[in-house]
């Protein structure tokens, strides 16, 4: 079996000097030009994942691009993958979960099992993501992803090129440092396809189960596993119609 490559820190360290000022196609030009087949860029098909995607379509047509398809997520979000494909001309790595795996975990907790603990709503993730993931990972040397510095506290000291403990491989953000309106601008000029969502106050997409729309003044992640938030835990899971909801809305 071919070795991963691996960067030392010094390297990386180097890359993240030499890339910092230099236009994002520079980076995507040598990335590609060291990983080739090696490196894929990681699509949520949110907006910054459409930015990076119309990057590799003008620049390196040839980077694989993949899709995780939880078989959970919102129909706007499929609409987006269809349009993607169709503006650009290309086809997605689409990487699903096992089928024995989903199976089983309807038949021992039901469909949406995810509400009543972390520790569930991490088993399922596990399943539909995290597995997917590692199996896609072990494909490459390195992967690329949307993630920026602003979008959460614990994303403020993300580098452009950096070592993932958790997968154990490197991993490139090309838009570390730039900024919301930034990424708007691009999608904006370049006319990039986006997913519709993002207009009904989704700043960050999941899947449909686990998602919603935000207040004005929340997190940008408050949206996500939101039943989680300490609020909720102290006070329990609250449901309407079938579905988690905050307590607010059980009490208009
Ligand atoms: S986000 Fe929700 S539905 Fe999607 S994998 Fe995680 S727990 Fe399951």
């Amino acid at each position: 079996m071919e070795e991963k490559k691996i960067l030392s820190e010094k390297q990386l360290e180097d890359l993240n000097k030499v890339y910092r000022n230099k236009p994002i196609e520079d980076l995507l030009s040598y990335v590609y030009t060291t990983f080739g087949d090696k490196v894929a860029l990681a699509s949520s098909l949110g907006v910054e994942d459409q930015v990076l995607t119309a990057y590799c379509m003008k620049e390196n047509r040839a980077i694989r691009i993949f899709v995780l398809d939880t078989g959970r997520l919102n129909q706007e979000t499929y609409d987006v993958m269809h349009k993607t494909m169709e503006n650009y001309d290309f086809k997605y790595e689409i990487y699903f979960p096992e089928r024995e795996d989903v199976e089983h975990l309807y038949q021992k907790k039901g469909p949406q099992s995810f509400y009543e603990s972390i520790e569930n709503r991490k088993e399922c993730c596990h399943i539909r993501k995290v597995k997917p993931l590692t199996r896609v990972l072990s494909t490459v040397d390195a992967w690329i992803t949307g993630i920026r510095r602003s979008q959460a506290v614990t994303r403020q000291h993300t580098e452009l090129f950096e070592w993932d403990n958790t997968f154990n491989i490197l991993k490139i953000n090309p838009l570390a440092y730039w900024t919301e309106k930034e990424v708007w601008e691009y999608v904006k000029k370049e006319k990039i396809p986006y997913n519709t969502l993002h207009d009904q106050g989704y700043p960050s997409i999941g899947c449909e189960p686990c998602t919603r729309a935000i207040e004005p003044g929340e997190d940008v992640r408050a949206g996500r596993w939101w039943w989680e938030n300490p609020e909720q835990k102290e006070c329990g899971l609250h449901f309407k119609d079938g579905k988690a909801v905050r307590k607010k809305d059980l009490e208009s």
